[in-house]
């Protein structure tokens, strides 16, 4: 066996990412053991982290494809071993290093993850289709991407992002399913069929101090968190466990959704967070003779931007205006957002405006508190 093909071998292993966690198998622990004969034919045998891996099939192929294209390989062998825990335990040392359980990453100081809750006063007005378009914008634009459904009730981001997977846990870690290069965790993926969830604020904040720290999120640019509509416990629970969230509120133009989405706002006043702007969702038809018509009104964004840098006595910018638009919702139901499939139409332009804004904003203003004094 020549030691040189071998090395060459593990090199190549080495350029092979776990597709869930997204580092190289080789630094994970994953690669058991590597062989090649006098002929070339190259063995090489990869422990799984969890033995239902959904993602070995997609292991299997990048493995057998970065081996063969080292020079002196005539064939790949891959066999799959699943870890022993004790081997579970040492990847989660590696990921994970001393971090004691429950430590929430986005919540320690130094943390260079953005983190933005979405909020709303009222459901429909298209909190989570900007979300997820959100999400799939700013992971094109290169920047690692989490999305956190925290609308217990009506969580509808796995959908609209197209995830099937179920996430897999490894020693205490839950790894989160990944679509459109954006990381998602959901209540609706621990919950059988579409079973409504039926709990109680104590259990709300248990599942989320639970999602935010146990989901192995990586190094995340940016964390974008889905809130229930309203004023309720999450999103005080979201305030405790993670200070430095930012708020941005979706509203549509309508009065009633401007003055609830004002309440949800101004949760921020009590607990002291940042709004980051304010995003107006399905503010006008273009109709097929170029004119716009104004379903639901207009100038409920701008007014609730005001109404709530007056509140808080701080900027709050309108980032954008979002058409409606056949291919938003669409591209909800088939999990394949707009901004990915038909990113020239004018909805998926004004999202990647949002996003543009979110992306640009300094790293090194997050977490930091600025010292402003909200105004009473
Ligand atoms: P929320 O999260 O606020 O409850 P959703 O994102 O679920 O709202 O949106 C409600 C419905 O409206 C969904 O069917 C979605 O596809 C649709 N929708 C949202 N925004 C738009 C838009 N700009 N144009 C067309 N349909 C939209």
């Amino acid at each position: 066996m020549s030691t040189a093909l071998i090395s060459s071998v593990r090199a190549a292993l080495s350029t092979v990412d776990d597709p869930e966690i997204r580092r190289p198998i080789t630094e994970l622990g994953m690669v058991e053991s590597v062989e090649v004969d006098e002929f070339g034919a190259a063995a090489v045998r990869v422990l799984l982290t969890v033995a239902g891996c959904p993602m070995k099939a997609q292991l299997t192929r990048d493995v057998t494809a970065a081996v063969s294209r080292v020079d002196g390989v005539t064939s790949v062998d891959v066999t799959l071993g699943v870890m022993t825990d004790a081997q579970r335990g040492e990847l989660r040392q590696t990921l994970r290093g001393d971090a004691p359980a429950n430590e929430i990453p986005f919540a320690q100081p130094g943390s260079r993850t953005r983190v933005y809750a979405v909020a709303s006063g009222k459901g429909g007005v298209g909190k989570s289709s900007v979300t997820v378009n959100l999400a799939a914008s700013l992971a094109a634009r290169g920047l690692s991407v989490g999305v956190l459904d925290a609308d217990i009730y009506g969580f509808s981001v796995p959908r609209m992002l197209g995830v099937t997977g179920k996430p897999t846990q490894v020693d205490q870690m839950i790894m989160p399913p990944i679509a459109h290069d954006v990381k998602v965790i959901s209540i609706g993926m621990f919950t059988p069929g579409n079973t409504a969830v039926v709990w109680r604020g104590p259990m709300l904040h248990r599942a989320l101090q639970q999602f935010l720290a146990d989901v192995f999120w990586g190094d995340l640019d940016v964390l974008l968190m889905d809130l229930p509509p309203g004023t309720g416990d999450i999103a005080i629970s979201v305030a405790q466990l993670v200070p430095s969230a930012e708020l941005l509120v979706v509203t549509t133009p309508q009065l009633a959704a401007r003055e609830v989405a004002e309440r949800a706002g101004s949760i921020a006043l009590q607990t002291h967070q940042q709004i980051v702007g304010v995003v107006e969702n399905m503010s006008w038809l273009d109709l097929p003779d170029g004119s716009r018509m104004e379903l639901f009104g207009s100038g409920g964004g701008q007014a609730v931007a005001d109404s709530l840098a007056a509140s808080t006595g701080t900027r709050v910018p309108l980032l954008g205006q979002i058409p409606i638009d056949q291919s938003v919702r669409e591209g909800g139901d088939n999990g394949a957002p707009v901004v990915l499939t038909a990113p020239n139409s004018p909805a998926a332009q004004a999202m990647g405006k949002v996003a543009d804004a979110l992306a640009a904003r300094q790293r090194s203003l997050v977490g930091k508190s600025l010292g402003l004094t909200p105004v009473r």
